[in-house]
């Protein structure tokens, strides 16, 4: 089976969620051609994640419906009956798109390996699992981030100019402007995340998250009302209405474990719930539970963490 893999990169590396989606395809026992289009740096990383080969195309399209294009152009070159992006905000985009040129059955946000032509993915915001049957001949799937690793044992893939005809474009990106410029891992990405809700009373308190986020490494989220209220940022909601998250460590302070909130992270891997509360909801989903207040467990932990060097 040929697959080509969509692959993001950013400063010309392929990102973690586009790696991971080529460590999919390899592992779903395809040969895997990775396309990146835009900045790209020797292979990108794409070699030792499993792909054997990255076709690469230098324009820097914006335009999703543009992408898809090329995307499609691609597996239609190299035979493909798989293809598979990263269910990040461009494979979201564009993954639809390329399944809809290729007459394509298609997948969101798989989290298990195409086995014939079933694939699992999560359902009914993590509490159930489909196993979907893809009727077509070609597919197209994109992979939740964290759901299935990097592999990095492979060779160097050989990397070959590819040109196609992107249409023309229907939107343009004017600039970006960064929602978060503390260098932390994306929420999606993330192996480690700190967060924090009502029960820290005020925005003047997340130093503490803030320490114990930056002394693990960790990216920082919160519940709901807490950015509803403004004292964190929108970029760290996590649940049904906010982001997905499905990390190795979910640490959350101050957090009652609401349904919608559960929705969002009952993926990760550990939950570590810490609240005065014992009949706290968020306990009955958690591994760990520290039964206390979140203004002196917080820095206890961080001060433990730090001893550890
Ligand atoms: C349609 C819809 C969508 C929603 N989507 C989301 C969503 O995506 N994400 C989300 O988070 N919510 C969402 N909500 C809101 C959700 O229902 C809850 O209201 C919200 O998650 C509660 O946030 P919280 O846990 O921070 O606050 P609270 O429920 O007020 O909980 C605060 C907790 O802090 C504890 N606490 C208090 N003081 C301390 C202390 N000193 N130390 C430790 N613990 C302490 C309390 O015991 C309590 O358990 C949604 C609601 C609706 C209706």
């Amino acid at each position: 089976m040929n697959c080509l893999t969509f692959v993001p990169t950013k400063n010309g590396q392929a990102t973690k969620a586009g790696l991971e989606a080529v460590s999919y395809a390899k592992q779903c026992g395809a040969t895997v051609t990775a396309l990146v289009v835009g900045e790209l740096n020797g292979d990108g990383g794409a070699g030792a994640a499993g792909a054997s080969k990255v076709l690469h195309m230098g324009d820097n399209l914006q335009d999703e419906g543009q992408i898809a294009r090329v995307v499609a152009a691609a597996a239609d070159a190299e035979g493909a009956t798989l293809v598979v992006a990263p269910h990040d905000h461009i494979g979201r985009a564009v993954a639809p798109r390329v399944a809809v040129r290729m007459g394509a059955g298609m997948v969101p946000g798989v989290t298990g390996l195409l086995q014939g032509s079933e694939v699992k993915k999560n359902v009914f915001s993590g509490k159930a699992m489909a196993h979907v049957n893809i009727e077509t001949e070609k597919k197209v799937v994109t992979t939740t981030p964290n759901a299935f690793g990097v592999a990095s044992d492979g060779a160097a893939a050989s990397v070959e100019a590819f040109a196609a005809d992107a249409g023309e474009a229907r939107l343009t990106v004017k600039g970006f402007e960064a929602s978060s410029e503390d260098g932390s891992v994306p929420l999606p990405e993330a192996v480690r995340v700190v967060s924090a809700g009502r029960g820290l009373k005020g925005p003047e308190h997340w130093g503490i998250v803030e320490e114990l986020a930056q002394a693990m490494q960790a990216t920082k989220a919160c519940s709901r009302p807490v950015s509803d209220m403004g004292w964190r940022p929108h970029h760290e909601h996590v649940g049904q209405t906010g982001i997905t998250i499905r990390p190795d460590l979910y640490i959350a302070a101050g957090i009652s474990g609401a349904i919608q909130h559960l929705a969002g992270v009952n993926q990760s891997k550990v939950i570590v719930a810490i609240n005065t509360d014992p009949e706290a909801p968020l306990f009955k989903a958690a591994d760990y539970g520290i039964v206390g207040d979140a203004f002196e467990v917080l820095p206890k932990l961080t001060a433990a963490i730090e001893t550890l060097g």
